[in-house]
Order: C-alpha cells, then sequence, then structure tokens
C-alpha cells in the first residue's frame, strides 16, 4: 500500500496493492457566503470535529463517466469483495491513524465517493459494508463517533430495496454511535447524491447509461417517500466549458430540479482538469453559481482541497509522497 499526502496535509490517498484507492480527508466543512466586495458566492470552511473516509467499491469503474480520470486515463477495472473494500479500508485508517492520532476525537463521515459506482453493488452489501466499517472503526478507537455516511451515484441500476436498506442503515448509525453534535438536527446520518452534471445532455457525458434524468429524478422523490421520514438528496453538478454552461440549460435545471425536488440541494463541484482531459471548467462558473444561489434554496460549491487534487468523483492524484 501506497500513501500519497497533499502539500498542506489534509488529505491522504492510500493506493492498495490491488489498484484501488481509499482518501481520507481532514478538511474542514464548506459553506457559502455572498462577498459584496467581489460580488461573487465565496467559500469559507467550518470546522465541524471530522474526517471523511472516500472508500472505493472497486479498481477502476465501469460507468465511464467522459470526464472521470479513471476514463482518462483508461483505468483497468475489476470487482472487489466486500471483504477486500472492507479491509481496505481498515488498512488505510489503521495507517493514517499512526501520522494523525488527532483523529481518535474526530467523528468520521463515510463516503462512498472513492473508485466506482456504489450502486454496482446491492444496496444490501452497501449496508453490510458500511456497518462493518463503522463498527470496527469505533471498537479500536479510531473514531469518537459519527458524522454521517454519504453515498454518490450516477444510477446504474434503481433497486427496489434500496430506501429499506438505507433506512436500516440510517437507524444503525442514529441509534448505536454518538452523533456529531454539529449534524444539523433534521439532517438524515445516510444522505444520497445524484450526479446530475446536465439534463438534456447528459447521456453525452455518461454514455454507458444513456438515462432518462427524468426518471431518475423520479426514483429519487420515491427513495424519499419510501425513506419513511427525512431523507436528503443531494444533486452533484459541475460546469463544463461549452458542454453544460449554456444560461438556457442552467435555467432548466432550475426549473426542473424546483418543480421536482424544491426539498433538494444543489452541490457543485468545482472541474479538476487532469491530463489529457478534453473537459474544463466553464468560465461562467461564478455566473452560473450566482444564478442557481439567486433561485434555487439549497446551494452550495465546494472548495477543492490541495492544489494537488485533479480528478472527479472524490478520487485524487498527488504529487506529494511521504
Ligand atoms: S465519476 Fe464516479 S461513476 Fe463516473 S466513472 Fe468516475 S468513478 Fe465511475
Amino acid at each position: 500500500m501506497e500513501r500519497y499526502v497533499t502539500a498542506d496535509n489534509q488529505v491522504t490517498k492510500y493506493v492498495h496493492d490491488d489498484g484501488s484507492e481509499t482518501a481520507i480527508k481532514t478538511t474542514s466543512s464548506c459553506a457559502n457566503f455572498y462577498n459584496t466586495i467581489t460580488d461573487k458566492i465565496e467559500p469559507v470552511m467550518v470546522d465541524r470535529n471530522k474526517f471523511s473516509v472516500f472508500i472505493s467499491s472497486s479498481v477502476g469503474c465501469p460507468i465511464n463517466c467522459k470526464f472521470c480520470y479513471l476514463t482518462v486515463k483508461k483505468f483497468p477495472y475489476h470487482k472487489l469483495t466486500q471483504e477486500q473494500i472492507i479491509k481496505n479500508v481498515k488498512d488505510a485508517l489503521t495507517e493514517e491513524i499512526k501520522h494523525k492520532p488527532e483523529l481518535k476525537e474526530k467523528f468520521m463521515k463515510l463516503s462512498w465517493m472513492g473508485m466506482g459506482d456504489a450502486l454496482l453493488l446491492e444496496p444490501l452489501d452497501i449496508k453490510r459494508i458500511s456497518k462493518k466499517i463503522f463498527s470496527w472503526a469505533f471498537k479500536n478507537n479510531i473514531t469518537t463517533g459519527v458524522d454521517g455516511l454519504d453515498i454518490s451515484t450516477t444510477l446504474p441500476k434503481k433497486p427496489s430495496d434500496f430506501a429499506k436498506q438505507m433506512k436500516y442503515l440510517n437507524d444503525n448509525l442514529l441509534y448505536n454511535y454518538p452523533l456529531n453534535p454539529t449534524i444539523p438536527y433534521n439532517r438524515s446520518k445516510v444522505r444520497i447524491f445524484y450526479s446530475l452534471h446536465s439534463i438534456s445532455n447528459r447521456y453525452k457525458l455518461i454514455p454507458t447509461l444513456n438515462s432518462n434524468v427524468l426518471s431518475d429524478i423520479e426514483f429519487m422523490k420515491l427513495l424519499k417517500e419510501n425513506f419513511s421520514y427525512n431523507l436528503d438528496i443531494l444533486f452533484h453538478h459541475m460546469f463544463l466549458d461549452g458542454v453544460n454552461d449554456t444560461y438556457e440549460e442552467t435555467e432548466s435545471v432550475i426549473n426542473i430540479l424546483n418543480e421536482l425536488v424544491p426539498y433538494s440541494e444543489l452541490r457543485i463541484l468545482r472541474y479538476n482538469k487532469c491530463e489529457n482531459s478534453p473537459y474544463k471548467e466553464s468560465t461562467k462558473f461564478d455566473e452560473l453559481v450566482k444564478m442557481f444561489a439567486s433561485r434555487m434554496n439549497h446551494v452550495k460549491y465546494q472548495i477543492s482541497s490541495g492544489s494537488e487534487i485533479k480528478a472527479a468523483c472524490g478520487m485524487f492524484l498527488m504529487k506529494t509522497i511521504k
């Protein structure tokens, strides 16, 4: 297993012997404010006493999103067993705690945002793996409690038991661990992030799925309704130059989300161009953020931690090796 660390020491990436990656971030959470001097919506860091573990569900990824560095680099794909996925996270955390013993006093978030799409696994398996990792980390004093569990997905499948398994998982976290007191009281412990990026052109960015975005959004609505109580649904979005950054398309995304899922949050990601990628971030980024923020109730954009981070989907290429 190799260990890479960003210059600011806030992100560590472990490359396992099987080729998959686990990243651990101690960066603060991000909030936004309107800066009247720059006339821009800007991010500000908020320390919530937590760290995040980015778990890989496979080596490489068969979804082949065209903007993802795994696709650009033609990274080979193969499946991992549940045991391998769990072992990789345990190995990474066991090593990381030696370098950063202060993690023991922090709350842990598990983010299914590494290599692969979590929903290529069965929801039952996502639940089992997540439970085992939290239980092991808590018993072994890796963490003081739970900050939550985030699942990012392009929605390659729409499993009928997704809501049920996520509800079990949410309750398991809620009733069995100390919870980070900084989590807003009405936020679900399990959150689902749908990789939106476009409504009219999403099939061009993720051609392997060729999905119907409106039917995906309907599924997310149903998922929330079947969860029994509040399930946070968030949409990941990036602005790519000349691809999805027209005012017309932005207007249409705002209208559709406001109409169908007005309670949801739009999470805008910065696009970190990697070598040979045909894409770059939109030059209209600030204007588009302002458009979203003025028309939607819940919008946030994130800071990428460390200039070495060069990838989408929670994966990081590092320059510094320690
Ligand atoms: S962005 Fe995520 S789902 Fe898409 S190819 Fe990369 S790892 Fe897979």
